[in-house]
């Protein structure tokens, strides 16, 4: 591998990838302005027109942001890699490095390398997340959140990151430099007990962080639920109401936790806005998933998918043109195997970006099914009705552009969701 191939395969991948994203924007602000003026004639009876025209403003004024960052984002990585910022950042902190104690400067450096690299980054994507947060979500009456909240997030998802994140780095670290060439197995073991331990934790250590839990009060509620579950033969560890409304107005609800017995998680937002059987729908919905094995699949897909990235950069980190290539002079009497994590991780995502479409796909192709399975143990015109109350309220397009949707859409568009529930 020549370091000039690389940095053409990646300065091409970059660009394709850039102006594909700008392309399949620009269609949805088109498309979606273009049927602002009347409602699709399937919904005509069902949603306002005033609703429609919320949803087309919505989704252009996020659209209309998602370009002005795409173009941000793109600069950024350029400003990274070919540019040659890792690499001055890299002479930096390795200077700084010196001050520590012999014994600690490697570590100590990687580390530091990487915590920095991370701040920047998040303090280069905090003005877009206030922005999205604070104008667009204000204006169109979506965001609970205030700026002392929003802060106190911030700070606690930064400890919460720090407390799992460096350990875990460290460990990686460690392994790369002291675990020879096979380093890359024990290191996609380190991080495969890593996230299984995070899923185990997460339910009852870290969400109550940021969120209160409180045990379903509902009593008529509670039983339907229950009824549903017995009858799809699912335990559960619990129904709990999470306080979704302190930050933002959109519903939600999902499952966490491992093994036979999870606990259910609805968002206030979301009881508030649903009957008792729509409720009961979108649970069938959930459950669907796990009937169907969807949750398992997909953490199998990422072991493999990780796997296959731990041994690619395996070899990369060996390859002095992986580091030239992307910008990066590799140090010569230093550690490297920081900069190559973050030089992939930087990279990575540039060519992964390509299989998009490919995961939309599968994951609509489960959402159908788990449709499927609401209709069969619930109901589906229940399902229907809370998908258009959860879409309406949520703003969400009714007349996406195709091509877009069928490249980025994890959930199919309501109109085909709504048909395939009445067919
Ligand atoms: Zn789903």
């Amino acid at each position: 591998m020549s370091p000039t191939l690389l940095s053409l395969a990646f300065a091409l991948a970059l660009a394709a990838s850039t102006f594909i994203q700008f392309w399949l924007s620009s269609r949805q602000i088109r498309h979606v302005a273009a049927h602002r003026g009347q409602v699709p004639a399937a919904f005509a009876g069902s949603v306002t027109l005033a609703a429609h025209q919320k949803a087309a403003d919505y989704t252009v004024a996020r659209s209309r942001l998602g370009l002005l960052a795409l173009a941000f984002n793109a600069a950024v990585l350029l400003g990274w890699t070919l540019l040659g910022g890792l690499s001055a950042l890299n002479g930096w902190v390795l200077d700084a490095s010196q001050a520590l104690p012999a014994d600690w400067q490697g570590m100590g450096y990687q580390l530091g390398l990487v915590a920095v690299f991370v701040l920047i980054g998040s303090l280069l994507d905090l003005p877009w997340d206030l922005w999205s947060t604070f104008r667009i979500e204000q204006a169109f009456g979506f965001n609970r959140t205030t700026l002392k909240l929003y802060v106190a997030d911030a700070l606690k998802g930064l400890l919460v990151g720090a407390l799992l994140g460096l350990p875990i780095l460290a460990l990686i670290l460690w392994l790369m430099g002291a675990a020879g060439p096979r380093w890359w197995l024990w290191a996609w073991g380190a991080w495969m007990a890593f996230n299984l331990a995070v899923m185990v934790i997460y339910p009852t250590v870290i969400a109550p962080l940021f969120n209160k839990f409180e045990p379903l009060a509902d009593t008529l509620l509670k039983e339907r639920v229950e009824r549903l579950m017995a009858r799809c033969g699912f335990a559960s560890k619990g129904l709990f109401v999470m306080d979704g409304s302190r930050r933002s107005a959109h519903g939600n609800a999902y499952f966490s936790g491992f093994g036979p017995a999870k606990r259910v998680v609805f968002f206030d937002t979301l009881l508030a806005k649903l009957n008792g059987s729509e409720v009961e729908a979108v649970l069938a919905h959930e459950l669907g998933h796990f009937k169907h094995r969807h949750i398992t699949k997909r953490i199998v897909l990422m072991f493999a998918l990780s796997l296959a990235g731990f041994a690619l950069l395996g070899w990369l980190a060996q390859q002095p043109a992986f580091y030239l290539g992307l910008g990066v002079q590799p140090n010569l009497d230093a550690p490297n195997d920081a900069l190559a994590l973050l030089l992939f991780m930087l990279a990575g995502p540039v060519f992964g970006f390509f299989v998009t479409p490919l995961a939309s796909h599968f994951s609509r192709r489960d959402e159908f099914q788990a449709d499927a399975y609401a209709r069969a143990k619930s109901s589906g015109a229940d399902l229907s009705s809370a998908l258009l109350k959860l879409h309406e309220d949520n703003a969400g397009t009714l007349t996406p552009d195709p091509v877009y949707a069928r490249f980025y859409y994890s959930h199919p568009p309501a109109a085909e969701r709504l048909a395939a529930l009445a067919s």
